[in-house]
């Protein structure tokens, strides 16, 4: 397994990890790769990469979605990112070939801040077909 550390700057923020994840991804290996982040204020998403629109279009709607002001309990201060992270996920599965990620022409795989700027962390992980 591969940890990616990933430093967030802003407080919402979507950086694609892509690169990294193929990276991680053993070569040569047909099966299947798990990415996943273990905070409860972060996400994994699959989407467009190719318009740096798609991203902003997603963080501005789900901020209004989920405001950062609401009628919320959790003392922490933070029940929007919360709200924001159970409704993405927190992990992909891709099918892999070759050592390749199966994504699509125009997908790309998302790091999802909700509550930066932090250090984090995303394992991948890939899994062999026996
Ligand atoms: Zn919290």
């Amino acid at each position: 397994m591969t940890t990616l550390e990933v430093r967030t700057r802003q407080r919402i923020e979507t950086i694609d990890i892509t690169g990294l994840v193929q990276e991680a991804v053993e070569p040569d290996t047909d099966g299947i790769c798990v990415v996943y982040t273990p905070h409860t204020t972060t996400a994994i998403a699959i989407n467009e990469g190719a318009d740096p629109d798609v991203a902003h279009d997603i963080e501005r709607n789900l901020a209004a979605l989920f405001p950062k002001k609401g009628d919320y309990r959790h003392v922490e201060g933070n029940s929007d990112a919360h709200l924001k992270s159970i409704l993405i996920g927190p992990s992909e599965t891709i099918p892999v070939e070759g050592g390749k990620l199966l994504l699509g022409q125009w997908q790309s795989i998302y790091f999802c801040e909700f509550d930066g700027p932090r250090r984090r962390r995303v394992f991948v992980r890939t899994q062999a077909e026996t």
